[in-house]
């Protein structure tokens, strides 16, 4: 089977909380089989035309006429060859996720095996933790409201978002806590915004109320603080959505500056990077809990790396994008609808599961962010808050 097309996708979807861009890639093979992949640059994927241009210029010369033998191989060869130039990480690594993924999709299809199936399945189904939106947006029982559904379907963790009003947000978030049953756990993610005084007091205000982990407070690559706050922190800290590769995995987890390993396969470099970095943590007694941020594609990669990885129990669920998963993947039975006792189904069927709608993507075109930030109502202040 060899690949005669590789072929990025893009859109935006008009939510009316947050537009939110995507960027998929089409493989093409002499076979007719076709493979999808999808990138996510943590939200989405807000540059879906800078990935698409990685793509054709980058990614799809090095695979065009490849046979496709080893998907790894595949990978690598793209890695390699972009290394020096694009760099590997952010949106080098990214698109290249994008590009593996719809590899395993064709990998999978070829064989008729499910990805999972083909790695070595473990699970056939997986629990997911309800990705929520930001504390500011309502007072608490607005919040539970929204969970509610979710929590009807037995879904027993639950996340949401502490903003640069955080002292108002920890008061919403004793309520909830209140109003959620006991054995709900609850995560909080600081997206990144506060200094690492104010990070400290926040994490001790979350450990009195049992918060299970305190999720990129500080920048990303304010690395020294961040092992500080590891090291200081009551609850639980959790990075990874922006760490690309084992090789960063490795860096993080030997100066303990996470104790919650979150790598997302359509941002870290694919599904079988996303794998090596959950089996680093595992020996570091590191919990791993992969991000999951973007479309449909994206979601079912996630999944089928946690139904192929020992160590993953969970995986996160933005369940605000399913209107999403819907448009571009009809009938795929994502959700909320299609959670079972906390648990989404793992798809049987060849490759990812998806044939994603080509006709409802090109219906959704892509639309440049401009100045907009994603996040928030009010959008998240481009430089990160601290009182302290
Ligand atoms: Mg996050």
């Amino acid at each position: 089977m060899r690949i005669t097309s590789v072929t990025p996708l893009t859109a935006t979807f008009a939510f009316e909380r947050d537009p939110l861009s995507y960027c998929f890639v089409r493989i093409e093979t002499d076979t007719g089989l076709v493979g999808y992949g999808e990138a996510c640059d943590s939200y989405g994927c807000t540059f879906a035309n800078v990935l698409a241009t990685v793509i054709d210029d980058a990614l799809a010369p090095l695979l065009n006429g490849e046979e496709l033998d080893s998907v790894e191989r595949l990978a690598e060869r793209m890695r390699l060859f972009t290394r020096r130039r694009l760099g590997d990480q952010c949106i080098a690594a990214q698109a290249r996720s994008a590009v593996e993924i719809a590899l395993w999709d064709l990998a999978g299809k070829q064989v008729g095996r499910s990805v999972s199936g083909l790695i070595g399945r473990v699970r056939d189904s997986v629990a997911v933790y309800a990705s929520s939106v930001f504390l500011e947006e309502g007072a608490a029982g607005w919040h539970l409201g929204l969970l509610q559904p979710l929590l009807d379907r037995g879904v027993g963790m639950v996340k949401v978002r502490i903003g640069p009003e955080w002292r108002i947000d920890l008061a919403t978030l004793g309520e909830l806590r209140a109003l959620l049953d006991p054995a709900v756990q609850l995560m909080v993610d600081g997206s990144e915004i506060f200094t690492l005084p104010t990070a400290l007091e926040v994490a001790r205000r979350l450990a009195d109320l049992g918060i299970m982990w305190f999720e990129e407070p500080l920048p990303q690559n304010e690395r020294a603080g961040i092992e500080q706050l590891v090291q200081q922190s009551p609850v639980a800290i959790a990075y990874g959505e922006h760490l690309y590769g084992g090789l960063d995995a490795l860096e993080v987890l030997t100066r303990r500056q996470a104790t919650v390993l979150q790598p997302d396969a359509s941002t870290c470099g694919g599904i079988a990077e996303a794998r090596r970095m959950a089996a680093s943590a595992a020996y570091f007694g590191a919990r791993v809990v992969p991000h999951v941020c973007a479309g449909p594609v994206s979601l079912l990669a996630n999944l089928h790396v946690a139904a192929s990885t020992p160590i993953i129990r969970a995986i996160e669920y933005p369940y605000t994008f399913a209107a999403s998963w819907e448009a571009f993947g009809p009938g795929l039975d994502l959700g909320p609808e299609a959670i079972v006792d906390g648990q989404l189904a793992v798809p049987d069927s060849p490759g990812l599961g998806i044939l994603l709608d080509e006709t409802a993507v090109a219906a959704h075109p892509y639309r440049t962010p401009g100045t907009r930030v994603a996040g928030s109502r009010g959008g998240l202040p481009d430089r990160f808050v601290g009182d302290r």
